[in-house]
């Protein structure tokens, strides 16, 4: 065996009701100056952080918006910069992290996060920003969160079209994280654990929203989803996906559900040493573990057709072609007929077959 895992620092609590010890984090960094980030859909946990904190904080900002437009970012920087803070506390999900993230690049401040979906993006040093002018992506360790604050009971309230597709989308982070270059044991018994957790979950969180039980074990599948990320990154699931998302509207995150079976049924003789403790952690059969995939898909009641997210038949080709010409690295070679063979399996939402 041998392997490169570079560890990442960080300080990770998971407790039903730790959104009050959001303050003792606070003031465990050494920090009394609080730039508060909120997401719309969070502002009763926002209200709960900001009387906890009382006069430390010293800016509260209630706008995020999904892959950190430039705009917004520059006018939170200059909130920001205007009341000099000295820690960063997010409270929303994986655009608030974002957005918390931009501003900890220039600013050069700790981030507390306060994760309220299973985006993962509060345990990875990863950070984007998008606009016309420019397109600002990478990797720092400035903007990896100090603190990372789980409480499931903040994920209660989340509906079931942001809980299945962002559980997915950590599945997916799982998922690939097994068949990156730079995957290692480590990150792969990471990844298998993730995945074990969010199908022993999501279903039920699915079915019962108020589920407490059933919400940590998402965050923690999410977090640990997150945590295999940041070592490896993401592949051709990922890029399918965004081809989907970017070159015929459907929604981003609900592509993921409907590909994964199928990105993993392409990839799968790439990884035969971890394919059987994946299908062990999916419950089905050491061979079937993309079909276990789509099962859980269906068990959860999210998409398993292109055709469910509106794509026409007629948009196929190009959209194997998209990948042809955006996806060439790939642990098992892909050209556009693999593709193609692809997609229609996924628009008809066939179950992959076992192999
Ligand atoms: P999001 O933060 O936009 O949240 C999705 C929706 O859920 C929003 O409408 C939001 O208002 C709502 N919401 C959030 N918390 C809620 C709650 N408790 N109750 C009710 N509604 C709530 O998106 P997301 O899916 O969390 O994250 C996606 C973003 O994160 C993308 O921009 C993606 O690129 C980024 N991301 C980054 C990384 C990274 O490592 N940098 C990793 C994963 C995702």
């Amino acid at each position: 065996m041998e392997f490169v895992y570079e560890a990442l620092p960080g300080r990770v609590v998971l407790a039903a009701g730790a959104l009050d010890r959001v303050a003792d984090e606070v003031a465990l960094l050494g920090c009394s100056r609080v730039f508060l980030i909120v997401d719309g859909a969070a502002t009763a946990y926002g209200d709960r952080v900001a009387a906890s904190l009382g006069a430390r904080v010293v800016h509260r900002w209630g706008e995020a918006i999904q892959h950190v437009p430039v705009e917004l970012a520059e006018r939170a920087l200059a909130a920001a910069q205007a009341v000099a803070p000295d820690v960063l506390v997010s409270v929303g999900g994986g655009s608030s992290t974002g957005l918390a993230k931009i501003l900890a690049l220039d600013l050069k401040l700790p981030i507390v996060a306060v994760p309220t979906t299973y985006a993962g993006s509060e345990m990875t040093p990863i950070y984007g920003s998008t606009g016309d002018r420019h397109k600002r992506t990478g990797r720092s360790l400035d903007v990896l969160p100090r603190v990372v604050v789980y409480d499931p009971t903040l994920t209660i309230g989340l509906p079931r079209h942001v809980t299945g597709p962002s559980a997915f989308n950590a599945i997916a982070h799982c998922v690939e994280a097994l068949w990156m270059p730079q995957a290692n044991p480590i990150t792969s018994a990471m990844a298998i654990e993730g995945v074990r957790a969010i199908a022993a979950s999501l279903p039920t969180a699915m079915r019962t929203p108020d589920d407490l039980q059933a919400r940590a074990d998402l965050q923690y599948g999410a977090c640990i989803a997150g945590t295999a990320l940041a070592q490896t990154g993401t592949g051709l699931h990922h890029k399918v996906c965004h081809v989907l998302g970017g070159t015929f509207n459907l929604v981003h995150a609900d592509t993921h559900s409907v590909i994964l079976p199928h990105a993993l049924a392409l990839n799968a003789s790439a990884i035969p040493r971890e394919l059987p403790a994946l299908a062990a952690a999916l419950g089905v059969a050491a061979d079937d573990a993309a079909g276990g995939v789509w099962d859980l898909a269906g068990a959860s009641n999210v998409p398993t057709s292109l055709v469910d997210l509106g794509l026409r038949e007629g948009d196929l080709a190009e959209a194997a072609a998209r990948c042809a010409a955006e996806i060439t690295q790939n642990p098992v070679p892909v050209d556009e007929s693999v593709f193609a063979d692809l997609l229609a399996r996924a628009f008809r939402g066939e179950r992959p077959s076992s192999r």
